[in-house]
């Protein structure tokens, strides 16, 4: 049996994306939260499943546009197959994505996200 979503109204989550894009444009360095550590291999799977096209891949590195809007979902942390993605410390928060795992939802493949993209 499936069911249709036909409208999703949820204001404690909406409230907490907010919060959530707000700590991570502007605990770390500026607005530049998200680096690729020396184990990137340039594949480009972050550009792909970043739904607000934040990431461009530049000369095989993925760049975080500093004027686009990141919608907090950590899909390029997550679904990194190097888990070179991490996220800088700043003033107002810690991050340890340099020392823990990485989980995506077993049935979610890159190509779903990749997918949902808007051109
Ligand atoms: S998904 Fe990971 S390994 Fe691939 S380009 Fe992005 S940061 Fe580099
Ligand atoms: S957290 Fe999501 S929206 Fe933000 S840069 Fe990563 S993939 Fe893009």
């Amino acid at each position: 049996m499936s069911t249709e979503i036909t409208s999703v109204t949820h204001p404690v989550n909406g409230a907490v994306e907010l919060l959530g894009a707000f700590l991570i444009e502007f605990s770390g360095d500026g607005g530049k939260a998200f680096y690729a550590d020396e184990n990137c291999s340039g594949c480009g799977v972050c550009e792909r499943v970043c739904l607000s096209q934040k990431i461009k891949m530049i000369d095989k590195k993925p760049v975080w546009q500093k004027t686009v809007r990141c919608f907090s979902c950590e899909a390029c942390l997550n679904f990194c197959p190097s888990q070179s993605v991490q996220m800088k410390s700043g003033r107002f928060i810690k991050f340890y994505t340099d020392t823990n795992g990485r989980y995506s939802h077993p049935y979610a493949t890159v190509d779903d996200i990749a997918g949902q993209k808007k051109c």
